[in-house]
């Protein structure tokens, strides 16, 4: 059994990750208008962008802890139990950790 093709799937995700990311940084730093009322929409929607963005960096987080796994060859041993989370599980649930009981 090879996870090779997870990995690809994740390495897609890290990199659709880091390029929104970006993108959202590069919306940022744009510069303000000046009209007040203006500003308080920017500073709401700079707020929907941090909160996007903090996802963002968590969800690449987890995804390169789990291409360090593969890379590491533990990648698809539950860290609770040690048993094997399964192709099943890992398919559908690429970044997971844990195995389906001890997830829950
Ligand atoms: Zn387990």
């Amino acid at each position: 059994m090879t996870y090779e093709t997870l990995k690809i799937e994740l390495q897609e995700r890290l990199a659709t990750l880091q390029s929104r990311l970006s993108s959202l940084k590069k919306d940022a730093t744009q510069s303000h208008s000046g009209d007040s009322a203006e500003q308080a929409q920017e500073r709401e929607n700079d707020e929907v962008v941090d909160a996007i963005g903090n996802e963002t960096v968590q969800s690449i987080r987890v995804i390169q802890s789990a291409l360090e796994r593969i890379e590491s060859g533990i990648y698809g041993v539950c860290d609770n139990c040690g048993e094997d989370i399964g192709l099943a599980r890992l398919e559908a649930v690429p970044e997971a950790t844990r195995c389906v009981n001890c997830a829950q």
